[in-house]
């Protein structure tokens, strides 16, 4: 049997971390086993859905590399893949409910629902609806409908128990009495979540379901509806949701969510995959660091892990920079021009700038910051400085420093560890501890107290630049007097 896996995101806002989470999982499952990964989208929620959100998760799955076999855009077997143009096949299958008799047409008004709802609550029993239109004679039921407002419902056997199997949590029971006639169609027509859901995964052929664990309490309904189908449900595999720090489901309070802001920041798609791969899965042992065909290769559904894990960026800002330094030097420099991360830099000079920053990247956004210096002169950072050298003279360092820039002049081009020596040496000659001295030198020279090493940034800034800076640096340190 072949195997159809699917992921089916609602476009109600930004393309959602989460959607790419579960993304991966469906879409590695259906590449190991030769199958087909399938996007719908589920905009049946038409006050909230909007095409530009749909377009949006599918650029942020293609630039994660996660490419739908079926979908919108490249069309499929099983066309159309947006629930808002599926209404026909909805209502069709509702009528083979109604007929028979596993669903029926409800006329209660809001008013009666919420009027319901008050007595249950105040009388402290289950809450939902208490069947009165399941009673309907329903050759009456048919003729109303033709100019009342209605909706249909799920007629729910309230006796007995359902059960099904979640791969990763084993057998699930769920007594009937609590699940409620639930509404299959709204009275727009339109489907609910769960009909549309049932009817579309049939459809299509999915064969198994990875979805977030909060999904799990819709099961028993799915159930009942493919039994009152006739059809036999797909595998089910919740995965642990994605959380806080705090343990509560990632929220964009705590936690940045929008695929487009990792996207801006710089994060690679690669590191991304390979840190949202982790919440739920590992290779043998401690390895954390793997790359995608890796988990495509050895990804297997029952072995996720349902252990809550925390959505960590720290991890991610590690795994980021891991994969950032295991890019070659020509492939760094393409990501960051195609990324738009180094605006006015061309990829050869680049080339010959990048050996000093790929050890200090955590995120592409960081590199047009790091490396401004090299550009324009940076503005130096005192308060990096002035701490380091409190228990000098400033008149010695500023002379030291002055000296300095003769130096590095003078020595143009030679190489580094002779112009080391000989700053070390001047630094002495003047009383003035070598790291005084060195710390002047790159705050002048870089704006910053840590920075990429010193002397092969004096280069690439140029001796005569350089030796500019670590001047006009050493005529601010002697007070004007
Ligand atoms: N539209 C639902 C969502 O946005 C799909 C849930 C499911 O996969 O069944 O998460």
């Amino acid at each position: 049997m072949t195997v159809v896996t699917r992921v089916a995101p609602s476009p109600t806002g930004d393309p959602h971390v989460g959607t790419a989470y579960v993304s991966l999982f469906n879409w590695a499952w259906a590449k190991r086993n030769g199958g087909r990964f399938i996007l719908r989208i589920e905009d049946t929620d038409r006050a909230r859905s909007r095409p530009e959100h749909e377009v949006q998760i599918l650029e942020a799955l293609a630039w994660l590399g996660i490419v739908p076999d079926e979908s919108p855009a490249v069309g499929g077997p099983y066309a159309p893949y947006r629930q808002s143009e599926r209404g026909a096949l909805y209502a069709e299958h509702a009528q083979r409910l109604l007929a028979s008799g596993r669903a029926y047409r409800c006329f209660c008004t809001s008013e009666r629902l919420a009027a319901l709802r008050e007595e249950q609550k105040a009388a402290k029993a289950d809450l939902g609806y208490d069947g009165l239109c399941r009673a309907l004679d329903p050759a009456e039921a048919e003729r109303r409908a033709a100019s009342e407002e209605h909706v249909v419902r799920l007629a729910v056997d309230k006796a007995g128990t359902t059960r099904f199997i979640d791969l990763l949590r084993g057998e699930i029971v769920i007594e009937n009495r609590t699940v409620d006639d639930q509404v299959l169609l709204k009275s727009d027509g339109m489907p609910t979540y769960h009909m549309a859901n049932v009817v579309d995964d049939h459809l299509m052929g999915v064969t198994i379901i990875m979805r977030a664990e909060e999904w799990i309490p819709s099961v028993p309904k799915h159930v009942m509806l493919y039994d009152a189908f006739g059809w036999t449900p797909p595998t089910f595999a919740h995965v642990p949701l994605l959380r806080n720090a705090d343990k509560s489901k990632i929220s964009k309070r705590k936690n940045p969510t929008s695929l487009l802001w990792y996207r801006e920041q710089g994060y690679l798609p690669e590191a991304l995959l390979n840190f949202l791969a982790l919440q739920g899965w590992r290779p043998d042992g401690d390895v954390e660091l793997f790359d995608v065909d890796t988990f495509v290769e050895r990804f297997e559904p029952s072995r996720i892990s349902t252990g809550g894990p925390v959505f960590d960026l720290t991890k991610l800002d590690w795994v980021n920079g891991e994969k950032i330094r295991a890019l070659a030097p020509g492939e760094l420099a393409r990501r960051l021009v195609s990324g738009g991360f180094a605006a006015g830099w061309t990829e050869e000079r680049l080339l010959a700038v990048l050996p000093l920053f790929r050890e200090r990247l955590v995120r592409l956004s960081d590199f047009a910051d790091q490396a401004r210096y090299l550009r324009e002169a940076v503005e130096p950072c005192l308060d990096d400085l002035l701490p380091k050298i409190k228990k000098e003279d400033p008149g010695v360092v500023a002379a030291a420093l002055a000296e300095a820039a003769d130096l590095l002049e003078a020595r143009a081009g030679q190489a580094d560890e002779p112009r080391e020596e000989a700053l070390r040496a001047l630094a002495a000659s003047r009383g003035l501890k070598v790291g005084s001295l060195f710390m002047g030198l790159r705050v002048a020279v870089t704006g910053r107290g840590a920075s990429p090493p010193l002397l092969p940034s004096i280069d690439l800034v140029g001796a005569a630049e350089s030796a500019r800076r670590v001047r006009e640096l050493a005529a601010r340190l002697v007070p004007a007097c």
